[in-house]
C-alpha cells in the first residue's frame, strides 16, 4: 500500500461488521436498514434483468434515470441541472466523492475536511495526492454548530474545496443556513468548490429542513451535490449514487470515474428510475418510520443511562457512555459485540485534528426493524 493510504487500511465499519457477524450481534454500528426498498423498485430491477439489460450502459448513466434525478432533486431543492450535462451517475455515493476529488484537485491544492467526517473523505484527499485542512463541528446548547472561527483558519488561498455534509454523519446534526452561509461566504472569498454531501437530504425529523450549500446565492455554480439511491430507497447493497453540479464541475468528476469503473450496474439503474418516478410516497413514509426509530432508540439509551445528542436527521444517533463508567469509547466499542450482543461504532476515527472533542463518544445506527430495536434494547439493559 501507498504511504499516503496507509492510515487508511481499514474502515471502522468493516471492523465492527466483522465483529458483528463473530459474535451474533445486533449491527447498530454500519448504517443500513434491514428491510428492502420498494417492492415495485425491485419487480423493475427484475424486469430489467430478465429484459436484456445486462451489458454496459452509458458512462454517465441511462438517460432515464438522469432524468428521473433531475426531476426528484428539483422537487426537493428547486435546483434545476441538464441531465445530458450536469448529471453523472456512479458507483454509491462512495464513488461520487472519490471521483470529484480526484477529478478537480489538484496535488498541491488544499481540501477543508470539517470533523468529525465521514471517513471516505479523508482517503479521497489522500488518494487525490492534495493536503487536508481541518475544520471542526462543535456541541453548542443541545445541537451540533459548526465552529466558523476553525472554518476560517483552515481555507487559504490554497484551498480548491470544501467537503460539506447535512444532514450530518456520524452526529445526525442538520447544519442551519447560517452555517452553510458561512460556509458559502468563504467559499467565495477564497474562490472555492463545495463538494456537498447530501444522502440524508430526505431523512430530517421533527419539522427541521433541509437546505442545499447549493441553493445559497451564487453557489449553484460552484457546489457538485452527492446523493445515494442506497439511503433513499434502502438498497445500500446496490450502490448507485449521483452527482449534480455545473457541466464544468461534472466533467472533472467524470473524467476521473471513467477509470473507476466507467459505468454502473445497467440492470438496476431502470429499477431507480421508476422508483423515483413512482415512489415519492414511500420515501415520504420511511422519513416518519425513521423518526419513530429514533424515538425508540433514543428511549432505550437514555433508559441505559447514555448522555445523548438527538439527531435531527440520518439513520444516527451520538451516545455518550461516559456516564455508564467508560473511559475509552473506541475500546467499548470494540468489546460490545462480544460482551452485550451489540454493535456500535466509536467517533474517534471520525476525526484527526480535534479527536480530543468526539473521541469520547459513540454512535448507533436506528435504521432497523422495532422489533429489532426492542431486542437491542434487551441486551443493553446489562449495561445499566
Ligand atoms: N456519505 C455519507 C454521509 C454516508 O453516510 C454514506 C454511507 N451511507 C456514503 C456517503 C456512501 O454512500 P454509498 O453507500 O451510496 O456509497
Ligand atoms: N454509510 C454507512 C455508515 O456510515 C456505511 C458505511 C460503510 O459501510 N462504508 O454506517
Amino acid at each position: 500500500t501507498v504511504r499516503r493510504l496507509a492510515p487508511h487500511a481499514t474502515t471502522i465499519f468493516t471492523e465492527v461488521s466483522r465483529l458483528a457477524t463473530h459474535f451474533d450481534a445486533i449491527n447498530l454500528g454500519q448504517g443500513f436498514p434491514d428491510t428492502d426498498g420498494p417492492e415495485s423498485m425491485i419487480e423493475a430491477a427484475v424486469r430489467a434483468l430478465r429484459g436484456g439489460h445486462n451489458q454496459y450502459p452509458p458512462g454517465m448513466g441511462i438517460p432515464e434515470l438522469r432524468h428521473a434525478i433531475v426531476a426528484d432533486e428539483t422537487a426537493r431543492t428547486g435546483l434545476v441541472h441538464d441531465p445530458e450535462t450536469e448529471t453523472l451517475v456512479t458507483v454509491g455515493a462512495t464513488e461520487a466523492i472519490a471521483a470529484a476529488v480526484v477529478g478537480l484537485v489538484e496535488y498541491d491544492d488544499e481540501v477543508v475536511v470539517i470533523e468529525p467526517y465521514y471517513d471516505s473523505y479523508v482517503a479521497a484527499v489522500a488518494m487525490a495526492g492534495a493536503t487536508r485542512r481541518a475544520a471542526r463541528l462543535v456541541r453548542s446548547g443541545g445541537h451540533i454548530r459548526l465552529d466558523v472561527d476553525s472554518l476560517r483558519e483552515a481555507f487559504s488561498p490554497r484551498t480548491r474545496a470544501v467537503l460539506v455534509n447535512t444532514p450530518h454523519n456520524p452526529t445526525g446534526a442538520v447544519l442551519p443556513r447560517e452555517d452553510l452561509e458561512e460556509i458559502a461566504a468563504l467559499c467565495h472569498e477564497f474562490d472555492a468548490i463545495a463538494v456537498s454531501d447530501e444522502v440524508y437530504s430526505h431523512l430530517t425529523y421533527d419539522g427541521v429542513e433541509h437546505v442545499s450549500i447549493a441553493t445559497l446565492p451564487g453557489m449553484a455554480e460552484r457546489t457538485l451535490r452527492i446523493s445515494s439511491a442506497g439511503k433513499l430507497l434502502n438498497c445500500t447493497g446496490w450502490k448507485i449514487g449521483w452527482v449534480t453540479g455545473p457541466a464544468d464541475l461534472v466533467e472533472g468528476a467524470r473524467t476521473a470515474r471513467q477509470y473507476m469503473s466507467f459505468t454502473v450496474a445497467s440492470p438496476l439503474q431502470p429499477a431507480v428510475a421508476h422508483a423515483l418516478r413512482h415512489e415519492q410516497e414511500w420515501i415520504a413514509t420511511l422519513r416518519e418510520d425513521m423518526q419513530a426509530r429514533r424515538d425508540e432508540l433514543a428511549g432505550i439509551l437514555t433508559g441505559v443511562g447514555f448522555d445523548l445528542v438527538v439527531a435531527q436527521g440520518t439513520y444516527f444517533l451520538t451516545a455518550d457512555p461516559s456516564p455508564l463508567g467508560v473511559t475509552d469509547a473506541a475500546a467499548w466499542c470494540l468489546e460490545l459485540p462480544e460482551k452485550v450482543g451489540v454493535a456500535a461504532v466509536p467517533f474517534a476515527p471520525f476525526t484527526d485534528a480535534f479527536t480530543d472533542d468526539w473521541s469520547h463518544l459513540v454512535r448507533f445506527a436506528f435504521c432497523k426493524r422495532p422489533e429489532v430495536l426492542a431486542e437491542a434494547g434487551r441486551r443493553l439493559q446489562a449495561l445499566a
